[in-house]
């Protein structure tokens, strides 16, 4: 049967394509009440989200389940991709692009920090070899575009990069796209990022666990933050089995929940 490329239309969406900690929940070899757990809140891919601009998809991050992700939402493209930073849980579906490159009919435009580009070109280096392909799409056709923290437009959209703070000499940044902004990776944020967090209505924001961690923010750290920061409504996000999903949204504060796989909010 000839088949035809298909993909659902999220124009005007914000999906959080991923919303687990970098080993996954459930986690390899654990018996907790939340690994163990039926609700499905409690499965959780890595980090990553989706973004319907106008001239396209804009996926944040290429998380190690991203062809399960974008199966999972029906989606058959990403236009293009940002980056938040280089580790591995935020990295490492990159070679799942491949198939873009034939429906776009170029390169997909990676969109990233210099140490980001450094890491991709030495993890991915068969992608930048002069080596002949055997076959069309055997490798993925990269495209880097400079990203710093200056405002961007990006498939017809203007994206705000934010600076923060992964552990005390670890930068990464966020992204705002009109009043929806997605921080994960952090326990700090900058005055200068803070400036660029006013008048939300949605904050994705990283919260790890109960427990304090040298480079998350922990649940109560992520509230305080969260209530500084003053989003209409706060999701956190980068979840380890530490939380189960609905005995801990049973106990936030009224506007702050967690996010889970698949959540889909409207940009405004
Ligand atoms: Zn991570
Ligand atoms: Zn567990
Ligand atoms: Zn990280």
């Amino acid at each position: 049967m000839a088949s035809r490329f298909v993909s659902a239309d999220i124009k005007g969406k914000f999906i959080l394509l991923g919303t687990g900690t970098s080993v996954g929940v459930p986690t390899l070899g654990c018996n907790c009440g939340v690994c163990c757990s039926r609700d499905p809140h409690n499965q959780r891919t890595r980090c990553s989200a989706i973004v319907g601009l106008p001239e396209g998809n804009l996926l944040i991050d290429t998380a190690p389940d991203l062809r399960a992700q974008l199966l999972r939402e029906k989606l058959g493209i990403a236009h293009a991709v940002v980056y938040t930073h280089e580790h591995a849980d935020h990295l490492f579906g990159l070679d799942d692009l491949r198939l873009f490159q034939f429906y776009l009919g170029h390169a997909i435009p990676l969109y990233c920090e210099p140490a980001v580009e450094a890491r991709i070109r030495e993890s991915y280096s068969y992608a930048f070899s002069n080596v002949k392909q055997t076959h069309a799409g055997a490798i993925p056709q990269l495209e880097f575009r400079p990203l710093g923290t200056e405002p961007i437009k990006i498939l017809g959209a203007e994206v705000i990069p934010l600076r923060l703070k992964h552990g005390p000499r670890f930068d990464v940044l966020g992204f705002r796209f009109g009043d929806i902004a997605y921080c994960t990776d952090t326990n700090e944020i900058p005055a200068e990022s803070l400036e660029r967090l006013q008048g939300l209505d949605v904050l994705i924001l990283d919260a790890l666990r109960r427990k304090s961690h040298p480079t998350h923010f922990s649940l109560e750290e992520a509230i305080e933050m969260a209530r500084k920061i003053g989003a209409r409504q706060t999701y956190f996000t980068h979840i380890s089995h530490d939380l189960d999903h609905a005995t801990t949204n049973a106990m936030l504060p009224a506007g702050m929940s967690l996010a889970y796989d698949g959540l889909r909010l409207s940009l405004s």
